[in-house]
């Protein structure tokens, strides 16, 4: 395995900023110790090698930062689901799914969403729970 070179293109000491040129593009990015232009830096905010390296030109250490994605745990989305209809009643709802438009019906026992064996809770049942001011 072979490092991957990146090759300085111009150096700012003042500033500690220099520029970099892409071995396999020829693209230049900017670079400074907290960021960079190049896309892995700009889509993921991770440290990039053009970061190391002109750590490792300035002899400054610098934070090394992850891959915001992978750093980040998935959010929990809040249930953006809108009732359709309501029945207090009987404590049933009809919500429309967005994705293929068909009608599901949700008691507070079950939702035509996963199955009639479906057991946990799902958004359609938080919403309807919601709705009917049921707290467990
Ligand atoms: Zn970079
Ligand atoms: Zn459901």
């Amino acid at each position: 395995m072979t490092k991957k070179s990146v090759i300085v293109h111009s150096l700012d000491k003042e500033n500690n900023k220099a520029t970099f040129a892409s071995s396999s593009t020829g693209e230049i990015y900017e670079t400074k110790l907290t960021s960079c232009t190049c896309m892995h830096n700009r889509r993921t905010g991770a440290t990039c090698k053009h970061m190391m390296a002109l750590s490792e030109i300035f002899g400054v250490e610098i934070e090394i930062r992850k891959s915001e994605k992978s750093a980040k745990k998935p959010k929990v989305e809040k249930p953006t689901v809108a009732i359709h209809r309501l029945d207090k009643e009987s404590q049933t709802a009809e919500f429309i799914s967005k994705n293929s438009g068909e009608t599901i019906i949700t008691t507070l026992s079950s939702c035509t969403c996963k199955g009639k064996n479906f057991k946990k809770i799902c958004k359609h049942m938080e919403v309807l729970k919601e709705e009917l001011n049921i707290t467990y």
